[in-house]
């Protein structure tokens, strides 16, 4: 199934993608990732979103689109996907309901971690002191925080006009209680399969 995990800079969807996908199988794909690395590589694709993404405001949508269209289609991304930071605007939710549509596939599901903004700020600015993220300081916190009520709010309700199904879930208690809480709305087993193998092959040993 293809989930997009929609939240605020800061909502906590990169972690809470990060655990999903560990406990699931299920690959994540954050673009923000993937523009960070293509930045470390020192890329065209990394020259040009560098100074885009240190401003807080957003990478070219046609760029964004090529990038997941090229992520969909690798082999491990046929059993679906958790989506974190795309789509972020309505033009990208189209782009993607058109490829995915052109290969019989749907998003399957829209978790909306909500976060109080108070809460949001304190937890970014934390983040800033720690990992030094270049685009973690007030100013480029509060453009994003702009571009996202402005141009990523609107994509929930495009998705609430498809008719996909949508579970906002509260990003505020502590991580393990978020990720139970996803896991629970996706149904998923809350043991991670590395300890269900383990599991099944002390079986087979003994
Ligand atoms: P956060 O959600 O904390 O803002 P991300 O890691 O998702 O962080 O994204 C960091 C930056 O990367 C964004 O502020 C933006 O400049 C760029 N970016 C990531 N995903 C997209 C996207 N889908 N469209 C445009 N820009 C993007």
């Amino acid at each position: 199934m293809i989930v997009i995990l929609f939240g605020a800079p800061g909502s906590g969807k990169g972690t809470q993608a990060e655990r999903v996908a560990a406990t699931t199988g299920t690959p994540h794909v954050s673009t923000g990732a993937i523009l960070r690395a293509e930045v470390a590589r020192g890329s065209a694709l990394g020259r040009e979103a560098q100074p885009i993404m240190e401003s807080g405001a957003l990478v070219p949508d046609d760029l964004m689109v090529r990038i997941i269209e090229s992520r969909l289609a690798e082999p491990d991304a046929t059993g679906g996907v958790i989506l974190d930071g795309f789509p972020r605007t309505v033009p990208q939710a189209e782009a993607l309901d058109l490829m995915l549509g052109r290969n019989g596939r749907e998003v399957g599901l829209v978790l909306s971690l909500e976060v109080d903004p108070d809460l949001i700020r304190e937890r970014i600015l934390r983040r800033a002191a720690i990992d030094g993220r270049s685009d973690d300081n007030p100013e480029a916190l509060a453009a994003r925080m702009r571009v996202y009520q402005r141009d990523t709010e609107p994509v929930v309700d495009h998705y609430v006009r498809a008719g996909t199904r949508i579970e906002r879930i509260d990003g505020s208690p502590p991580i393990d209680l978020v990720t139970a809480e996803i896991l629970k709305v996706l149904g998923a087993p809350t043991a991670p399969p590395a300890a269900a193998s383990t599991i099944a092959g002390a079986e087979t040993a003994s």
